[in-house]
């Protein structure tokens, strides 16, 4: 059977974001089945799940709470819409998000991908202005920061900017305005560190200044920069952000798929600075890990301006056939429970620290070029050479020669180009976190020796 899976693979599944012509010789792993934060192939072989299944995971595999939640659930009803009807689950997790989000987010849009919360937030925004001000055309740009990431969708397409991903539809985007990170690893001619991160802050306020009048939105992923290669901002960013979009008045959209759910080491990374966002996007850990639902929050401002007669036509005609599906509704409810009840985010920063910890040795490597972390994500960054910062030739592929090393130890870990990305799930225990590293490290070394 192992051998006819591995052929059917090659002949007719495509795998997201992979080079399938390369897809063959890789060999990666089938994997069948999951116990806490152990994966296990069709082999038989086991592997630490060293990237939370792709950053969702959170409490880790076959978990009876969760596995309960959705066994119980089941024994109800599966799905039905919210369409012209609800469903208790999805009421209540409505419930629980408001209780939870930072600010006053009173309303909950729920969808079923990180791309798709930011696209109705990214509508959401426009429409807000048409109705607020009653012009037929509103305000249509957004800010974004240099090398976002927001999902695959056109409209989270157009607020992102991954070069070697979007380059065959740049001329179908919407324009943006781009606004440089806050970080320093790599600085333009003629910059120190303090002079650059001073240009950072400026070009908010001279940007936003200069076009606010057409500006729908500011979009960011708060405190870190996960697709990009784990690009930590420099502390006070995100506040200062906050206080120039509220002085012109510029919603300000929260990107937390990645960051949110702990992550960064509290539930939300905005709550780390003190910020409210007028809309929220949440996905990836929302389950736990274990289906797919995203959420999109906002304000009682901006969801105000869509009421009226309904001839008015201010509804927002926008939505998903399994919108609040219920048991993923269900397995997020427990999700959320549990990690009150276990009160992971504790776990969380043991392990954040355990991780920068044991990291440390590689600061001497001669190729690691930086470590980046932020709580339980981390992103080492291989240079051919330490001092001048260059890459590596991307044809050799060290990003990925690393991760096969320690895929051979039995640790499934995920690159991003040369950097490699740690995302342990929040609740993992110390031993696993010291397991991770050491595999880690090995993985490096054999690769870079
Ligand atoms: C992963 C990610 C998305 C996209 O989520 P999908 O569920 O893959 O569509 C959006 N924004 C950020 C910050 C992400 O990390």
């Amino acid at each position: 059977m192992s051998s006819t899976l591995r052929d059917w693979d090659n002949r007719h599944l495509w795998h997201p974001f992979t080079a399938m012509s390369a897809w063959v010789e890789e060999n990666a792993p089938i994997i069948e089945s999951g116990r806490g934060f152990d994966l296990f192939d069709i082999e038989g072989r086991r592997y630490l799940d060293g990237i939370s299944s792709l950053w969702c995971n959170v409490h880790g595999h076959c978990v009876p709470e969760l596995d309960a939640a959705i066994s119980d659930q089941l024994k109800k009803i599966a799905h039905t819409t919210l369409l012209g009807g609800s469903t208790p689950t999805a009421i209540e997790l409505a419930h629980e998000l408001t209780n939870m989000a930072p600010g006053k987010l009173e309303h909950v849009f729920f969808s079923d991908a990180g791309a798709t919360a930011v696209e109705a937030a990214l509508k959401m925004a426009v429409q807000y202005h048409v109705q607020k001000s009653g012009a037929t055309q509103g305000k249509t740009l957004f800010v974004r920061m240099d090398e976002a990431y927001h999902g695959d969708t056109f409209g989270s397409v157009s607020v992102g900017r991954v070069e070697a991903f979007h380059k065959p539809f740049a001329n179908m985007l919407f324009d943006t305005l781009t606004v440089p990170c806050p970080v320093t690893f790599r600085l333009p001619e003629g910059l120190d560190r303090s002079s650059w991160i001073e240009h950072c802050f400026t070009a908010v306020e001279s940007s936003i200044a200069e076009n606010h009048e057409r500006i729908a939105a500011f979009i960011i992923e708060p405190l870190v920069q996960g697709a990009a290669g784990i690009l930590v901002h420099e502390p006070g960013y995100l506040k200062h952000v906050r206080e120039v979009t509220a002085k012109y008045e510029i919603p300000l959209i929260a990107d937390e798929v990645a960051v949110g759910f702990g992550k960064t080491g509290t539930m939300f990374a905005c709550e780390q600075e003190q910020v409210e966002p007028d809309i929220l996007c949440l996905a990836k850990g929302i389950t736990g890990g274990y289906l797919p639902l995203a959420a999109t929050l906002t304000t009682s401002e901006i969801y105000n301006s869509f009421l009226g007669n309904p001839r008015e036509g201010k509804t927002f005609y926008h939505g998903h056939t399994y919108t609040g599906n219920a048991l993923a509704s269900a397995v997020s409810l427990a999700n959320l429970k549990l990690i009150q009840a276990n009160s992971v985010l504790n776990n969380t920063q043991k392990i954040s620290t355990r991780l920068h910890e044991r990291l440390q040795v590689l600061n001497d490597h001669p190729h690691v070029g930086e470590i980046r972390q932020k709580g339980i994500m981390a992103g080492i960054e291989l240079v051919q050479d330490r001092d001048s910062r260059t890459p590596f030739d991307s044809h050799r592929r060290i990003g990925h020669q690393v991760i096969l090393a320690a895929r051979k130890r039995g640790v499934i870990i995920r690159p991003l180009g040369d950097v490699i990305v740690l995302m342990p799930a929040i609740a993992m225990p110390e031993d696993s976190i010291d397991e991770l590293c050491e595999v880690t490290i090995a993985a490096i070394q054999e690769t870079l020796s």
